[in-house]
């Protein structure tokens, strides 16, 4: 049986027939966060419940890349290459420095502690946009039970220079995944509140981007199943988000394009590889990869 579902004839040209999904890891409990370091042609991922970070490396396999790792979920990479992540543990987004040693970026929030930062993107300028709902402090499954102490769940931006951290967003049910149209002039960010209530969103947002600040906000798809959580964006400007199935894939215009099936639901994925056209999904308990006939987006 093919692991695609295609719903328009364009899916078709963003996948490759006979690729398949390849299984690279298992034995996680909750497999998050990935990125891909091309310098060092290595996959970083969370493996949140388990309290540590993994590295799977091409003819490799997976191994423990740090723990503990303050029950990490999502990461990213600045544009000096540095690992930015977001932290359930410590309810906080920090950055890995060159000599290993951690940089608080944003932990608190007028003054008061962050949820529990889930998902980041940098944007070309270098400002840092994270999303903070409350999954991590929900149980201690994923990090510290606690009351959240920030009245909304909002998508923050950050100047890493001044430290300025300013609430872009503030009406979400739980922000997750975020990532930035190919020109950056919007910024898709799904709401995943469907996770603990069946008739919340399970959709992904649009937001008009300009001068630091989001305008606009209007639905761009919904996810028919599971929920949306992290998300990437293709070259051509395609929107590839996790879901309960899978991967769903969608069009600028926000017409679903097709799925990837996985066995396993997906939270999380990313274009990785020497061509960047290899896309790594997180799924429960396993790291699996397709390779594509797109590469994902990769801004200057
Ligand atoms: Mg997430």
């Amino acid at each position: 049986m093919s692991i695609y579902q295609i719903y328009d004839d364009r899916f078709r040209y963003l996948t490759i027939g006979p690729a398949a999904l390849e299984p690279l890891a298992t034995g996680l409990r909750w497999a998050e966060g990935p990125v891909w370091f091309d310098d060092m042609q290595c996959l970083l991922f969370s493996d949140i419940p388990n309290n540590r970070m993994m590295r799977w490396v091409p003819g490799g396999g997976a191994s423990v890349y740090r723990e503990p790792s303050g029950y990490t979920n999502g990461h990213t990479r600045d544009r000096q290459g540095r690992l930015i992540s977001c932290e359930h543990g410590a309810r906080r987004v920090t950055r890995t420095e060159w000599d290993g040693s951690l940089t608080v970026l944003a932990d608190s929030h007028l003054g008061k502690r962050l949820n529990s930062p889930n998902d980041v993107v940098v944007q070309s300028d270098g400002s840092i946009w994270f999303t903070d709902p409350t999954y991590g402090i929900l149980s201690h499954y994923e990090g510290h039970q606690a009351a959240p102490e920030q009245a909304t769940r909002n998508v923050y931006r950050l100047d890493p220079e001044t430290g300025d951290l300013r609430a872009a967003a503030d009406d979400f049910g739980q922000p997750n995944g975020l990532a930035f149209s190919p020109d950056e002039s919007v910024l898709y960010v799904a709401d995943s509140a469907a996770s603990h209530d069946p008739a919340a969103p399970r959709h992904i947002r649009a937001f008009d981007v300009s001068a630091g600040r989001l305008s606009g906000g209007r639905v761009f798809c919904h996810v028919d199943a599971g929920i949306p959580d992290g998300i990437r964006i293709d070259v051509k400007g395609n929107l590839w988000t996790s879901a309960g199935d899978g991967v769903h894939c969608f069009a600028p215009d926000g017409t679903r394009l097709g799925k990837i099936l996985v066995p396993e639901g997906v939270a999380n994925l990313c274009f990785g590889g020497p061509k960047r056209n290899r896309l790594f999904i997180t799924a429960t308990t396993s790291l699996y990869s397709v390779y594509t006939a797109t590469e994902g987006c990769q801004r200057p």
